[in-house]
């Protein structure tokens, strides 16, 4: 097991040095303190600071931790978690190996103890995706759509690159950006698994920590904000439906409904919505609302998943995002969660004012 291999624990030379080894992770988390403890850290910080931690000086304990934390992650298998470990994963594998290749170039060598650029592109299948330019590099159109699909910002956006032979010209802490974006497509994938029962039952205090832990973050930036532009496209055209006072089927204004409430709407402001709609009796739909919430019912109900959303036919305008997930909350939770705070702050800032004239009028 070399150094490499705990930096990097994703790469695939990594994987079969574990398995090189013969590693029995149920016999690592019944026996070794170290591995788990650390990888209850790496999902911890991944939680709560969107790092991986510090690595244990021990080779071994620190690659043996992936592959544990993974298990963890699978075993508390919320979304919140999957996506925030994935994101963390790759933030500190970009930092390491932005730095290792300033190094490489610096003193023009390569180490065995160093990742290099083309070792990381042959890793993800990129090498022949990005060749070099005169200023930075060529990447072929597919690969650029699929790493950069979830970057914010306009100067990402195909029509703002130059274009030439199906490739689009990016710089070279661009080229960083969509290999962290390869890194967390490869982290999350699989994530969650089956975890077998015995070695479960090993971690049963450590998940209850991670949950413990989930359920003190304040989750509320991200699930209390309602930022309509953010919204699926599913949930985008029922409320657009709403808002023209065209007919919605009881399955359409349940989900609705649902969804406004588990992002945070008052029962007062969802029947305030709705009121435009002349087919909802206020009544009906502050009993219907009261009793998604849990309030009039002995069940909290929650907005339901794509495939229900699907077998309705109120699946409707997929983009790219969709193909990754399978929950209307968790298509909205990871908008929420790659807008900058500051563009956060100017749609509450325009939800205020358009509050404040309506108060005036
Ligand atoms: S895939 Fe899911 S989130 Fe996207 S539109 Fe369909 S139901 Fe909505």
């Amino acid at each position: 097991m070399q150094p490499l291999h705990a930096r990097y624990p994703f790469l695939a030379a990594a994987r079969e040095a574990v398995e090189t080894a013969a590693v029995d992770l149920g016999e690592v988390v019944a026996t070794d303190e170290a591995v788990t403890e650390r990888a209850v850290e790496r999902v911890e910080h991944a939680i709560t600071d969107g790092s991986v931690g510090d690595p244990h000086r021990r080779t071994r304990v620190e690659l043996l931790s992936y592959p544990v934390a993974r298990v963890l992650v699978s075993l508390v298998d919320t979304h919140v978690c999957t996506r925030k470990y994935a994101q963390a994963e790759a933030e500190s594998a970009q930092e390491r190996f932005s730095q290792e290749f300033a190094a490489t170039t610096e003193f023009k060598s390569t180490s065995t103890e160093r990742v290099s650029l083309d070792q990381l592109l042959a890793e993800f299948d990129l090498a022949s995706a990005v060749t070099d330019a005169a200023e930075g590099y060529w990447v072929e159109v597919g690969t650029y759509l699929d790493l950069a699909a979830d970057q914010r910002g306009d100067h990402w956006r195909l029509v703002n690159r130059p274009l030439a032979d199906g490739r689009v010209r990016i710089g070279s802490e661009e080229l960083h950006v969509l290999l962290k974006q390869a890194i967390r497509h490869r982290v999350a994938e699989g994530l969650p698994f089956q975890v077998p029962d015995p070695i479960a039952d090993e971690l049963d205090d450590e998940v209850e920590r991670l949950n413990e832990v989930l359920a003190e973050l304040d989750l509320t930036r991200e699930i209390d904000t309602v930022v309509p532009e953010l919204f699926p496209p599913c949930m985008q055209a029922l409320l657009d439906k709403v808002q023209k006072g065209e007919h919605l089927a009881h399955h359409s204004r349940f989900a609705i409904a649902a969804f406004l409430t588990s992002i945070g709407m008052t029962t007062d402001e969802i029947v305030d919505l709705f009121n435009v709609n002349p087919g909802f009796g206020e009544e009906a739909t502050r009993y219907q609302v009261d009793h998604i919430r849990g309030d009039t019912s002995p069940t909290e109900y929650s907005t339901p998943a794509c495939s229900t959303m699907q077998s309705y036919g109120d699946c409707v305008n997929m983009d790219d995002l969709c193909e990754r997930i399978s929950h209307p909350m968790a298509y909205y939770e990871q908008k929420i969660d790659d807008a900058e705070d500051e563009e956060l702050e100017d749609w509450r800032d325009e939800n205020d004012d358009g509050e404040d004239e309506a108060a005036e009028a």
